[in-house]
């Protein structure tokens, strides 16, 4: 079957329509005819190739999909052919002790979807049945596909792993990504005061309507930490969801309140740094990693999906034979919410 993905690594001109073998679900496992899948960073970084993770070539990308349930493997119970579903795309093994604690993504043998197996940007994904759940019924494939990984990321960075509580200030950098747009949207239904830091001052009006009590254009003359000191005054906010990296987790962490924490879930604009650990001490501050979900995490992000309480932004939606456009989108400084990949219905 054909699948949008690589043959070999590197930048996304790389990336190309290929042809891998069609799945077969075995025990306990599910097949999906996918009708949309959706792309996030780590499909940048997987195309040009993780340190230590070694892949089947060629790749298919895309971690997120959602579609129609189309073959059971054997001993699956509880969904029917045809079934509207979503996949959560975190691979856990289900035996080793964190599994067995129902901390699946401490799991020892995490992978996922996309990075590490084939994805979901082509026909068939066949993944263990407990990572194929109902559509909810308000929300269309291309919402289906647009949801997952990026609302379990910020449901379990800003709620477990930060302690973000009903009161406090939260700040999250950068407006554009699907990842800060659903971290918004987690960090109001909490009960946060939401601040929102971004260089764009089209980005800001768009953060705005989607719930943050604040939007801070940054820029030379107004640094992010100098913003959100000024924002605070002087006081510093709680929990900052810093995504970007290298260049803006210095600033976050004097931005920190007494007791802050910033959680980091992904570094899309470089990895190493250096830091005054002082800064670290004194304001009793924690620097917090966090990455993917726990089932049960996954499970209430479902719920508030099905409620509507929780929505993915969806930032553009293109067709099939469109998936480089959109592979390239994510780089685009206008990105605002999640690119999204219609596939087409079988044939
Ligand atoms: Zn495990």
């Amino acid at each position: 079957m054909r699948g949008f993905g690589f043959a070999e690594h590197g930048g996304p001109d790389r990336a190309r329509f290929v042809d891998i073998a069609e799945p077969v679900p075995g025990p306990g496992e599910i097949r999906i005819r996918l009708r949309a899948a959706s792309f996030n960073h780590l499909d940048l970084f997987t195309l040009a190739g993780i340190p230590g993770v070694s892949i089947e070539r060629p790749h298919v990308l895309g971690s997120d999909g959602a579609g129609s349930v189309d073959r059971l493997g054997d001993g699956v119970t509880g969904r029917r052919t045809g079934d509207r579903v979503l996949i959560n795309p975190g691979l856990w093994d289900g035996t080793c002790d964190a599994c067995r604690k129902g901390e699946e993504a401490y799991c020892r043998n995490y992978r996922i979807l996309g990075e590490h197996t084939q994805g979901s940007t082509t026909e068939f994904a066949v993944v263990p049945a407990r990572n194929v759940h109902p559509l909810p019924e308000r929300m269309s494939f291309e919402e289906g596909a647009a949801a997952p990984l990026v609302f379990q990321t910020a449901w379990r960075a800003l709620r477990t792993v930060g302690s973000l509580r009903a009161g406090e200030t939260c700040a999250i950098v950068g407006a554009g990504g699907g990842v800060a747009t659903a971290a918004v949207q987690v960090a109001k239904l909490t009960g946060a005061r939401v601040v929102v830091t971004t260089r764009s001052q089209a980005k800001a009006e768009r953060a705005r309507r989607l719930g943050a009590d604040e939007v801070l254009v940054t820029g030379p003359d107004r640094p992010a930490d100098r913003a959100l000191w000024q924002w605070s005054e002087k006081r510093g906010v709680d929990v900052i969801f810093d995504s970007v990296g290298a260049p803006s987790l210095p600033l976050s962490l004097r931005a920190l309140a007494r007791g802050g924490r910033v959680v980091v879930i992904g570094a899309t604009a470089g990895a190493e740094l250096s830091i005054d650990v002082r800064t670290l001490f004194w304001r009793q501050a924690s620097i917090r990693g966090s990455t993917m979900a726990h089932a049960s995490e996954f499970e209430a992000v479902l719920d508030e999906l099905a409620r509507g309480r929780l929505s993915p932004v969806v930032d553009s939606t293109f067709p099939y034979e469109e998936a480089p456009q959109a592979l390239a989108r994510l780089s685009s400084p206008e990105l605002f919410g999640k690119v999204v990949v219609r596939l087409p219905p079988a044939a």
